[in-house]
């Protein structure tokens, strides 16, 4: 099955350590209010959190290990009619856990003023951000939309992530969808400074550029103007080596290419924005950057050669 770009983003934020100390706790209150309900059994309160995403499971229960010292459970149960596996991540009832979750602010939501129950400093906003969109969000292929979604049953969580990404300049709307709250963003700058700000770096990469090949050049150039030289050159390069592989495919097909070549093209179409190393790692045994260049000049003067 192949990942999808909310995958992607997800496997790349589950994998960053949060920046400080202070927002370790902030990421965690929002993947927990995004993903975790809360389950009053005979033994205690028991709190279980889904999610689709092996990363976003081993990312919670990471963050349940660095903050608590409560026994976490984790299980996959796989679920044949969709093709995936549910991950479950569960503090089962045991001492310590009511305090824990008040001390997180997970629990006294509702008696507690709304300012109170969100991290105030700017760190922690953003980490609150990454781990509300690990649990409960998703972003359309850019090649298709421009959509970023974080969705909610609650209404009050639903007000802060309103307020949390109004505070980065975010205009996020809301509305309601089968009785939940959907938070979105619709604009291509918007959702680029959202991956930006939650610390999705690669995406991020990958994103603007699927928009330099959706034929808009010049969002990529404000991109470029912050960010050195080389990677203008890299941008180009990449652009020219998709440009010549797409021609080369509608002329002859990709059966027709020496076999050495065939992977790379096939790699610089689905990564357009990876740098060579990144398409060296994709090959056993690792290709060195200057053998993937090569390939791709090989495959560019191909292009050259049929285009004359
Ligand atoms: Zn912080």
């Amino acid at each position: 099955m192949e990942e999808t770009f909310s995958l992607r983003v997800k496997k790349e934020l589950s994998r960053l350590e949060p920046e400080q100390s202070c927002c370790v706790e902030s990421q965690l209150l929002g993947l927990l209010r995004a993903a975790a309900v809360l389950e009053a059994g005979k033994e205690g309160l028991r709190l279980l959190a889904t999610t689709e995403s092996a990363a976003v499971a081993r990312c919670l229960y990471r963050l349940l290990k660095a903050c608590s010292n409560l026994k976490v459970l984790v299980s996959g149960r796989r679920r044949r009619m969709h093709r995936h596996t549910l991950y479950m991540v569960e503090l089962s009832a045991q001492e310590g856990i009511k305090a824990f979750l008040e001390h997180l602010g997970f629990l006294n939501l509702g008696d507690t003023p709304v300012q109170s129950v969100v991290p105030q400093q700017e760190c922690c906003r953003k980490a609150y951000l990454r781990g509300f969109f690990l649990g409960a969000g998703s972003i359309s292929n850019p090649k298709r939309a421009y959509h970023l979604e974080l969705v909610t049953g609650n209404r009050i969580h639903a007000s802060h992530l309103i307020r949390l990404l109004r505070s980065f300049r975010l205009r996020a709307r809301r509305v309601e969808r089968k009785g939940r709250q959907v938070v979105y963003l619709k604009e291509g700058d918007e959702i680029a400074s959202f991956l930006t700000l939650v610390g999705a770096v690669r995406t991020r990469l990958d994103f603007e550029n699927i928009r330099v090949l959706k034929g808009m050049r010049n969002q990529v150039n404000r991109l470029v103007n912050c960010e050195t030289a080389n990677m203008t050159k890299a941008v180009d390069a990449a652009v020219r080596q998709v440009e010549s592989i797409r021609y080369l495919v509608e002329r002859v097909g990709f059966d027709a290419l020496p076999p050495p070549l065939r992977e790379i093209a096939r790699l610089r179409l689905e990564f357009p924005e990876a740098t060579l190393r990144e398409l060296g790692a994709y090959f056993t045994p690792t290709l060195g950057k200057s053998g993937v260049n090569h390939r791709l000049r090989r495959l560019e003067e191909l292009a050259e050669r049929l285009r004359d």
